[in-house]
């Protein structure tokens, strides 16, 4: 349960009042425990390597001791937050300057993708905390506009995508820019053993956090329904119809377990919001014309759109304006919509990780959520290993499913 925690509270951690008022504005009432373990030891100025589940508030856990570490007299850029995705970027720029509200602090967000003049007529002005992908800052860096003598402070969010090949050149050379004298903090909801590597090299005696023990997943009811290919479609349909449908004997059920289509007679999912996940560029368009088609609402969201494109469907989608949103991978880290209730695998992802990021968009910070997989044949392994791997249990879709679990 992310509300369990030792009983700490905000005050307890000696912050400004400024962002304390702007913690207790957000509604964070108490700090979760990854908060309880990183706060404290971010302010003593330690390296951190933290791992928590996804939805137990990592952002909070790193932007609190940030904002507090920020002297506003220093027309500097003393924290920079490291993020994989630009949807990401702006959500994290967001959560930084509600919480900093009553601060003077200034954030800027920077990404590719959007104009690097404009960036660079910001960075002129004062700016405090710079947030953004690596690719963009280590060339704002390299050109000389960002000067970062004095950034005392980087976070890694979803650091072990941030030290994946695509990633790690940028932020090993972005690391040597930095001050001799800087705190590196680390956080993520999954560490491969490749990470080791970095960290003995980068971080110095690294306070290590490992909130995982507990089941993973927790709070999300997962269950998969076989299906072909070509039925997919009319599968998501079911699940959305608000048509009743005709329900399949109990009895045929339980022998039907490899029989396609079963999910036809499924009852109609109770959505609040979903995020229907797709493993390629152009299944997303045309699943989402599909959708359309069908007459439900819904956005998509993929890598090849262009940015502004991207911001106003990210934006409109966590506004309520649209039920269901159909994308690629992109959308996999770190996004947090807590209306989101549904998750569903149009296309079964190729790897754990993946799957537990992907399914973690549900579940937020305590709230219920339901993951539903569609599996063909063809992934019918994947499911098991991935399933043995996290050493969760993917169910068999029930014939009604209960509304209380999400
Ligand atoms: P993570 O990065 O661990 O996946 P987030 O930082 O995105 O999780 O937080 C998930 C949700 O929990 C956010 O909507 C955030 O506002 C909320 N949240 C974080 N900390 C608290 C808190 N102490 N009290 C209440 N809600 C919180
Ligand atoms: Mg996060």
């Amino acid at each position: 349960d992310v509300t369990a925690t030792k009983g700490n509270e905000f005050e307890d951690y000696f912050l400004k009042r400024e962002l304390l008022m702007g913690i207790y504005e957000k509604g964070f009432e108490r700090p979760s425990p990854i908060q309880e373990e990183s706060i404290p030891i971010a302010l003593t100025g330690s390296d951190i390597l933290a791992r928590a589940k996804n939805g137990t508030g990592k952002t909070a856990a790193f932007c609190i001791p940030a904002l507090e570490k920020i002297d506003t007299d220093k027309n500097k850029i003393q924290v920079i937050i490291l993020v994989p995705t630009r949807e990401l970027a702006l959500q994290t720029s967001q959560v930084c300057k509600e919480l900093g509200k009553h601060l003077q602090i200034q954030v800027m967000v920077t990404t590719g993708g959007t104009s690097l003049k404009d960036d660079i007529m910001r960075l002129y002005q004062p700016v405090h905390l710079l947030v953004g992908t690596p690719g963009r800052i280590l060339d704002l860096t390299k050109k000389g506009i960002c000067k970062l003598s004095d950034c005392a402070m980087l976070v890694l969010d979803e650091a072990d995508k941030l030290l994946s090949p695509e990633f790690q050149p940028s932020v090993e050379e972005l690391i040597g820019f930095l001050p001799e004298q800087r705190q590196l903090l680390m956080f993520s909801a999954t560490f491969p053993v490749t990470v080791k590597d970095f960290k003995d090299r980068y971080l110095k005696k690294p306070y290590v956090v490992n909130l995982m023990d507990e089941l993973t997943l927790k709070g999300i009811t997962q269950f998969y329904a076989f299906v072909e290919e070509r039925q997919k479609v009319h599968c998501l349909n079911t699940l959305f119809s608000k048509v009743g449908q005709i329900r399949i004997p109990f009895f045929l059920a339980r022998y039907c377990r490899y029989v396609p289509i079963i999910l036809m007679y499924y009852q109609q999912l109770q959505i609040n919001q979903s995020i229907i996940f797709c493993n390629s560029v152009n299944r997303v368009e045309l699943l989402a014309k599909k959708i359309t088609e069908l007459g439900y609402s819904c956005f998509y969201i993929h890598a090849k759109m262009l940015q502004d494109h991207r911001n106003r469907v990210f934006h409109d989608f966590r506004n309520g304006a649209c039920r269901n949103l159909v994308c690629t991978d992109l959308f996999t880290r770190g996004i947090d919509i807590q209306a989101v209730n549904v998750v569903i695998n149009f296309d079964f992802p190729r790897n754990a990780e993946t799957y537990l990021h992907r399914v973690g968009r549900s579940g937020r910070f305590g709230h219920l959520g339901l993951a539903v997989n569609l599996i063909t044949y063809e992934d019918r392994f994947n499911l098991y290993r991935i399933e043995q791997e996290l050493g969760t249990e993917i169910k068999q879709i029930p014939p009604q499913i209960d509304q209380a679990i999400y």
